[in-house]
């Protein structure tokens, strides 16, 4: 939970949402501010048919696929999002398409930063050219796909020291018994860094009310 508060996806929305707030001068809107927030985890909705099928098709490694090809996903939620909002709320098409598609992208480059398999920003298109589906298609331990940041990337967003993400695996129950654990293995342990991004992202919704006023509750 508190890595949901806290984590970069969550701090991701809200940024997005208050800076394109500003650029398009709209006042602070807490429905806006629930589709950014979802937007920036939409991709990882993909644990859904990864914890409903596992089973069935014995896979140990399941996030990562169907909700993240940022080729298909990104089109087809600028689509999505622009339909519904050109009938239900005319008028912000431009504002609404532009966030949402900054949140998932940010989620997208911040799960490509992960070594030494941080997904692949073409997938499903694979290194040498083909389609493949899923991607990553890996026997390797969800553990070992994940929290390793390409070089320069941990400087960068100060990653965890290795131990306390190492034990934090270390509390986990049997990887491949459990699809909970799969989800939790991506996990990164809170850091410095997190909390104060997430802060300065409530200060941004704050001046952003100052500013800009506040639509309530809509
Ligand atoms: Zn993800």
């Amino acid at each position: 939970m508190k890595q949901l508060i806290f984590g970069w996806d969550t701090s991701i929305g809200v940024w997005a949402f208050v800076l394109l707030s500003f650029l398009f001068n709209q006042p602070a809107s807490l429905w806006v501010l629930m589709v950014a927030g979802f937007c920036a985890y939409l991709p990882d909705l993909d644990f859904i048919p990864f914890l409903a099928l596992r089973r069935r098709f014995n896979v140990t490694v399941g996030h990562w696929v169907f909700g993240h090809y940022p080729i298909i996903v990104l089109p087809l939620e600028a689509a999505v999002v622009g339909i519904i909002t050109s009938i239900a709320w005319p008028g912000h098409v431009i504002f609404l398409v532009t966030l949402v598609l900054v949140c998932t992208s940010g989620h997208f480059i911040h799960d490509a930063s992960a070594l030494p398999y941080g997904f692949q920003l073409l997938a499903p298109i694979t290194k040498d050219g083909r389609v493949r589906f899923p991607i990553p298609l890996t026997e390797e331990h969800p553990m070992d796909l994940y929290t390793h940041y390409r070089i320069g990337w941990g400087k960068i967003i100060g990653i965890a020291p290795r131990e306390l993400t190492q034990k934090m695996y270390d509390d986990c129950e049997d990887w491949t018994k459990s699809g909970g654990s799969e989800i939790g293995g991506r996990v990164e342990p809170v850091t410095t860094y997190q909390i104060t991004a997430f802060w300065l992202g409530i200060a941004g919704i704050v001046i952003l009310v100052i500013k800009n006023g506040l639509t309530w509750p809509f």
